[in-house]
């Protein structure tokens, strides 16, 4: 897909538990991370919120990304819906899900997603007595945090942004922004939200994201290059663990920021994003690095597109 001579660089699937010839499929499609949500990681109160249908299987269900990585998709993300069920018991079955996978396959998860019980039309938080609160939500994105330090850490835009700005904090490494939930959401006509699957609480668009990003100092990196140089599954995890990757997300974090600019940003935010830009420069150590990231952020200016170490 191209627009504006830029294209979707990597296409991330969320699909329910299938066998391992349909995940091998998926990986020959070159998927990105295949992402399965648990829900509850307890049996019992799975059972009754699947009583029937193809996810009532809960073995099934649970085992999805053995099958995944048996098929080739070495990137899997993880995660439950908190509030289900009690909350120590389903951080126990992340972290524990998380250490299967590495022992089996030498390969965690690529990310977790922590969303938790919101509003959505037919839901409401006061009919689920395990909702977490704040202060508790921080705690256990910090421990997941601080227990599977080489995952990518998701927060959706179901929370505010208040809690999203806290969480980063606490060891949220990405998130979404702009975000439609309807079905066929984001088609260029806008449409009626009734098919929303849950209510989004960070309704900023992508730009304002972006720039609030920026002023915190943090910064917004649209980089791929992992995937798309074969980086995936246990050579990625190599690099994760031992800190090296560090050395290409940097520079392919500015180059990548830099083509947001050019191509999308409001002049506020373009400002915001050169100017940090320019600062962040100095973190790349490698002096050859830096001299190929400066060349490359002016050819990108120029016109030129898609960089990447
Ligand atoms: S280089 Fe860093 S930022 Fe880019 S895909 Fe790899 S881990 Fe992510």
């Amino acid at each position: 897909m191209n627009e504006g001579g830029n294209s979707i660089r990597r296409v991330n699937v969320n699909i329910a538990a299938t066998d391992v010839e349909s995940y091998r499929k998926l990986k020959a499609a070159g998927i990105g991370t295949y992402i399965l949500f648990q829900e509850t990681y307890n049996r019992e109160q799975y059972l009754k919120l699947h009583p029937t249908g193809p996810k009532s299987n809960y073995e099934w269900h649970t085992e999805a990304m053995d099958r995944a990585q048996e098929g080739g998709c070495d990137d899997v993300g993880i995660g439950v819906l908190f509030g289900l069920s009690g909350y120590r018991y389903e951080l126990v079955g992340l972290l524990m899900h998380a250490e299967h996978l590495e022992a089996r396959f030498g390969v965690g998860p690529h990310t977790i997603s922590v969303p938790r019980i919101c509003p959505a039309e037919d839901i409401s938080v006061q009919d689920f007595k395990d909702a977490l609160p704040d202060s508790i939500f921080r705690k256990l994105v910090a421990v997941l945090r601080v227990a599977v330090p080489y995952t990518g850490m998701i927060i959706s835009t179901r929370e505010s942004a208040r809690m999203r700005e806290q969480l980063l904090h606490c060891g949220i490494s990405q998130i979404s922004g702009g975000s439609r939930t309807s079905v066929g959401g984001y088609t260029t006509v806008e449409r009626h939200d009734e098919t929303a699957q849950f209510d989004i609480a960070d309704t900023r668009p992508l730009d304002s994201v972006v720039r609030w990003l920026l002023e915190n100092d943090h910064i917004p990196s649209f980089c791929t290059a992992c995937y798309r140089e074969g980086r995936t599954g246990d050579r990625f995890m190599s690099l994760c663990k031992s800190g090296k990757i560090g050395l290409c997300c940097t520079p392919n974090a500015l180059m990548t920021l830099k083509e947001y600019l050019m191509d999308y940003a409001s002049p506020e935010t373009r400002a915001a994003g050169e100017a940090l830009i320019e600062k962040s420069l100095a973190d790349i150590p490698l002096e050859r690095t830096r001299e190929i990231t400066v060349r490359h952020l002016k050819e990108i200016e120029e016109g030129a597109r898609d960089f990447r170490f």
